[in-house]
């Protein structure tokens, strides 16, 4: 790595999330070029050539960046809506609102979306959008124009949605697309954009959207499509008792039987939710590596329930952390997920012994890269892998008073991000993005939710 700049941060906590979970209570870490070079105890080499900048990390812990796994930036312009539903009931509302997106929109909500996430830490950010009502625009390009805009590593999930009110399906026929069309454009997409080159900016994935608003002919297609082209596939799966009764009324089985008989489980996939699981559920998530987002603030919006992470963890199944769409999760925030995914597991079965603060970041740092297919490049800062990571602040008031570092970050308030760097380029500094303006992305975002609430 001779002739690469280096960054060079020291005096700080370290949690480093690789496999054994080391930690350092006063650490180092060099980046070189867009890797890291090497992490460890106490100061960094003083003999280091090429250091562009020394960071004093004084008061603050590093992790490797958060990994966002599931989300809806269009969201962003509907947020606050269908207040005291539940998720049946809050989409029926929404769906005639979503299906006056365009692309302005979409550009000004994912731009919305992506820089609330990284000014509060995630690295890599994703996307499942599967609302395309005709003559919209190029939506997905207006998705990764934003995520280029805002400097995060980026998954886009292309979407879909074949089965109208027509064929039983929850949204209106206007806002789905044909079984051909939808898998026609998903793969001209996949062509298009994405980069399976190694520290990759822009993943694409293949998304019908749920298994009551997609036909078994699309989910069908859309896994042998995904497999033939090597690229992931995502849906969201088990996710109400609504969902659940939905599926046995109609395929006579539950929502992950269901998904098995069309392709959908292995080491290629995730879903979001995964709430309503049985035994036997986990079991095939576990023997095939089929991936979880668990996004505990959407589910509780919602009413949605409790999903069984410390079972999914007890399995092996890889489990990463997920905003959802900002209609269920207003705050669009990862980091306050860390503390929430916690909380929300000791009000189940396993009480005190759900996750601890060591497992919450775990899950939004290396799950949410094993999740998306990228362990090998982000989630846990170890040398070689991709210089994706966060200096918190802990020694301001939020935090100064709590000792173990990683304990401030997941149950403290939200810490502030000193500084978060994607692939060794600052993203955040001091808590201000570098890369967008918040406050004209905040005016755009306002004035295209209006325009879009008042086309509806
Ligand atoms: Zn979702």
């Amino acid at each position: 790595m001779s002739g690469q700049k280096r960054i060079v941060i020291e005096n700080c906590a370290v949690a480093t999330v690789d496999a054994d979970g080391t930690e350092h209570a006063s650490g180092h870490l060099v980046v070189a070029g867009d890797r890291v070079e090497s992490v460890g105890p106490g100061p960094a080499p003083r003999d280091l050539a090429d250091v562009v900048r020394r960071v004093d990390g004084t008061g603050h812990l590093v992790t490797p960046g958060l990994v966002n796994t599931h989300h809806h930036f269009y969201q962003w312009l509907t947020r606050g809506l269908a207040q005291n539903a539940n998720l049946f009931d809050w989409l029926v509302a929404l769906y005639p609102v979503w299906a006056r997106i365009d692309e302005p929109m979409v550009e000004a909500a994912a731009q919305g979306s992506l820089a609330m996430m990284a000014r509060g830490g995630v690295t890599t950010a994703m996307d499942h959008h599967y609302v395309f009502p005709r003559g919209a625009g190029d939506l997905l390009a207006a998705e990764i124009r934003a995520a280029r805009a805002v400097g995060v590593r980026f998954t886009a999930a292309r979407g879909s949605m074949d089965r109208g009110e027509s064929t039983g399906g929850l949204p209106p026929d206007f806002a789905v697309e044909s079984t051909d069309a939808a898998l026609a454009a998903t793969e001209e997409a996949v062509r298009t954009h994405h980069d399976p080159s190694p520290g990759s900016m822009l993943h694409v994935a293949v998304a019908p959207c749920s298994p009551f608003s997609v036909s078994t002919e699309l989910l069908r297609e859309a896994a042998t499509l995904a497999r033939r082209l090597g690229v992931r596939l995502h849906t969201h799966g088990s996710e109400t008792v609504e969902e659940e009764r939905f599926c046995h009324d109609r395929f006579g089985m539950g929502p992950t039987a269901y998904l098995e008989s069309t392709g959908w489980l292995g080491p290629d996939v995730w879903m979001a939710h995964c709430v309503h699981m049985t035994d036997a559920d986990l079991s095939a998530f576990a023997a095939t590596g089929t991936g979880v987002a668990h996004c505990p603030s959407s589910n509780a919006r919602l009413a949605a329930g409790i999903a069984r992470v410390p079972d999914m963890l007890a399995a092996g199944i890889p489990v990463g952390l997920g905003v959802d769409g900002t209609a269920s999760n207003e705050s669009g925030e990862l980091h306050t997920e860390l503390r929430n995914a916690l909380l929300v597991s000791r009000l189940g079965p396993h009480r005190e012994r759900a996750l601890t603060a060591r497992q919450a970041l775990r899950l939004g740092t290396l799950g949410g890269a094993r999740v998306l297919g990228r362990a090998d490049e982000i989630g846990s800062l170890e040398p070689g892998k991709l210089a994706d990571l966060v200096l918190w602040r802990l020694d301001g008031l939020g935090h100064s008073t709590i000792e173990d570092p990683v304990a401030a970050l997941v149950l403290g308030a939200p810490a502030p991000v000193t500084l978060s760097l994607v692939g060794g380029v600052p993203v955040v500094e001091d808590g201000r993005l570098l890369t967008v303006d918040e406050d004209t992305v905040a005016r755009t975002a306002r004035a295209q939710s209006r325009r879009l609430l008042a086309a509806a």
